[in-house]
């Protein structure tokens, strides 16, 4: 299949807690919906947490609505028997897009023999899993993700470590990358650069989520181990109200965004937060250039 000549656009969103997020989640996936976005990813919670919620959301997007669910799937604190288990279930539900990733082990974790103990390994089961299936995949093999870093992964020596591992998860398998937030347009640029002189070929889509406000952002920042940007914190903490608030981090996150386009990112992938608003406020400046049908994912 050609590359496509437009940009990927897709959305993270996170199961739902109770009834009335989910309720609330479902007014965004419709608003969301109505952009045509290529796919929407699921978060999945550290060693299957949240298991249930996730495969009830992505049950529901693939028979409610015309989107194309992304599941996010972690392989630490799971037997290699259970991960192929739930590589079975999400594929034989219709699932054909997953984000295979390591997670965060709690801490003292130790991984048993034979467990799968990074993201490289999770890629070769979900191809093993997809390879004894073939006869149901008829329709489309599975697109498989992983993560990259745009800054240091916290667990990494050097950024020279995260392009091996990223090119470790190309060889086994991987078909794109989606990046951990950022928030320097140049970090993009650098790890895009590194990459390719690695040998790394396959897609690296940015991944930039609307920082709407200093709590979203210390929050953040925690948890993907990335910096706080001085600037944005200082203009978001200076907003006098919650839209000078959104219009500075819909601004900001435009911004970077845009950077990346021009430096050739393949598409955008954007944190929701499960919320629409400032999302589509970002889409809507960024103005891209969608083709009417979506379709990339079937080409990532
Ligand atoms: P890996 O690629 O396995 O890397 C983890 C660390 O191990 C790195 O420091 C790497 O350098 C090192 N490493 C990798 N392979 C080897 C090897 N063979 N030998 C030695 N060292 C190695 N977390 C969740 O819990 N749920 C989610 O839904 C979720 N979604 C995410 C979506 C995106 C787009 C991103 C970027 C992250 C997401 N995360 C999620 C967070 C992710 O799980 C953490 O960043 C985690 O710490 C690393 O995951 P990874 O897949 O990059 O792991």
């Amino acid at each position: 299949m050609p590359p496509p000549t437009y940009p990927a656009l897709s959305y993270e969103l996170y199961p739902p807690r109770n009834a009335a997020a989910e309720e609330s989640l479902w007014t965004s996936i419709r608003r969301l919906e109505d952009t045509r976005p290529d796919f929407v990813s699921v978060t999945y919670g550290a060693a299957g947490s949240n298991r249930e919620t996730a495969i009830h959301l992505l049950r529901r997007l693939l028979t409610e609505t015309t989107l194309r669910p992304l599941a996010h799937l972690t392989c630490v604190g799971t037997s290699r028997a259970e991960l192929t288990q739930i590589v079975e279930r999400l594929i034989g539900g219709g699932v054909r897009g997953i984000l295979a990733l390591r997670g965060d082990a709690p801490e003292g974790f130790e991984a048993a023999a034979g467990d799968v103990e990074h993201a490289d390994d999770l890629v070769r089961l979900i191809r093993e899993v997809e390879g004894r299936r073939t006869a149901q995949l008829a329709a489309g093999r599975v697109s498989v993700g992983v993560a990259a870093y745009a800054t240091r992964h916290p667990d990494s020596p050097s950024v020279e470590q995260d392009i091996e591992v990223l090119l470790a998860k190309e060889e086994a398998g991987a078909d794109f990358a989606i990046t951990q937030v950022f928030f320097t347009p140049s970090d993009y640029t650098r790890l895009v650069t590194r990459a390719r002189r690695a040998g790394v070929t396959i897609p690296i889509i940015p991944g930039v989520m609307p920082l709407t406000s200093t709590r979203r952002l210390k929050k953040l920042a925690g948890l993907a181990g990335v910096d706080v940007d001085e600037t944005l914190w200082a203009k978001l903490d200076g907003a006098r109200t919650d839209e000078e608030r959104r219009r500075v981090g819909v601004t900001a996150t435009v911004g970077l965004a845009r950077a990346a386009l021009d430096d050739g990112a393949p598409g955008i992938h954007l944190y929701t937060f499960n919320e629409h608003a400032a999302a589509l406020d970002v889409l809507d400046a960024l103005d891209l250039e969608r083709p009417p049908e979506a379709g990339l994912a079937a080409s990532l």
